[in-house]
């Protein structure tokens, strides 16, 4: 990973019998990209092809001198989260180990550089493809690898609680939360594995998971969807649910997508929610919209999912580009 060497026989700080067991038993395979896509604001979206024909997508979003990966953790994604393009393309597989630290390698060797942080943000549930997850974060943090530290590498979950508490186990990671609502009954419909995982299951387990180290905050992750989770009385009512738990809010603009009947909240709404929180003394931020020109942002990665027979799924996006085009 450090030398971006891909020969076993080129590896010569490794001894010659390791070479050889090596070219009996692995091989270095990178992601086959098959589309680059630059966006105006230096955001550049790569589309993967994996061996079996299936697509998936990375992104890089420079930033001054950060630069971070949103790595994505399966091919589609079964959470079906009402507000999200990938969601409506169905789930067909977990990534492996390779294919998710592959995004990084190939973004390591496209920059020139190792980025400075990694995200778990792209196409997929990472905590429902625990074990590939767990092994491509080690990866990212490891000396011989990308050398992040674990303040630089997040994991972005909608909450799948018992794989929180293993996850504490096993990692040391940053934790980001898809948040969305102050209550069930709106979790509910927005978030639908809150019915399985309900808020007073999820907050104890964040709690839990940022508890031993003082420096550590979870990250909530809230879209702003117009008319339907932007009031300042749900912001009181985060503010309450949020008590106790050491907490950074991340506003979310809504990236729409064809097909969608929800709205951005406007953006003096987003301003006012903001503010409501901040006066409760809850850091929050705007998360700025990047790449949306290229359908990079947030909530907009769709891939190309196929479904066992090998055909693919037509998404929502691909049938509203075709309709424009005749
Ligand atoms: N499945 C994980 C990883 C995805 S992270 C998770 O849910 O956390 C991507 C983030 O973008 C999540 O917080 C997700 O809820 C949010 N998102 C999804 N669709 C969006 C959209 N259309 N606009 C803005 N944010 C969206």
């Amino acid at each position: 990973h450090k030398h971006g060497v891909t020969d076993f026989d080129a590896m010569t700080d490794l001894s010659k019998k390791l070479r050889a067991s090596l070219h009996a038993c692995a091989e270095v395979r990178l992601p086959k990209i098959i589309f680059e896509q630059p966006s105006l604001d230096g955001t550049v979206k790569w589309v993967m092809e994996l061996a079996d024909g299936q697509r998936i997508e990375t992104v890089y979003i420079p930033d001054g001198n950060r630069s971070t990966v949103c790595v994505s953790s399966q091919v589609g994604c079964a959470l079906d989260c009402s507000f999200c393009s990938t969601a409506q393309q169905g789930f067909n597989r977990n990534l492996t180990v390779g294919e998710i630290i592959g995004q990084v390698w190939h973004a390591t060797r496209q920059m020139g550089k190792a980025p400075t942080n990694v995200v778990m943000m792209g196409m997929g549930e990472p905590l429902a493809n625990f074990e590939p997850v767990v092994s491509a974060m080690d990866l990212m943090q490891d000396d011989l690898a990308y050398i992040l530290s674990k303040y630089r590498v997040t994991i972005s979950t909608s909450g799948i609680v018992p794989n929180l508490y293993r996850l504490r186990e096993v990692s040391d990671v940053s934790l980001a939360v898809s948040l969305h609502a102050p209550d069930n009954a709106l979790r509910d419909e927005l978030v639908p594995i809150n019915r399985r995982y309900p808020l007073e299951e999820l907050i104890p387990a964040c709690r839990e998971f940022v508890r031993n180290d003082k420096r550590r905050k979870v990250t909530w992750e809230y879209v702003m969807l117009d008319g339907v989770n932007d009031s300042i009385s749900h912001a009181k009512a985060l503010i309450r649910l949020l008590e106790g738990t050491p907490s950074k809010m991340n506003l979310i603009p809504f990236n729409p997508f064809p097909g969608t009947s929800y709205r951005s909240s406007p953006p003096e709404r987003i301003e006012a929610f903001r503010q409501k929180l901040m006066k409760a003394g809850i850091m929050a931020n705007l998360r700025k919209t990047r790449g949306d020109d290229i359908d990079a942002a947030c909530g907009q990665l769709v891939g190309k999912v196929q479904d066992r027979s090998g055909r693919t799924l037509v998404s929502l996006r691909q049938r509203h580009t075709r309709e424009l085009a005749s």
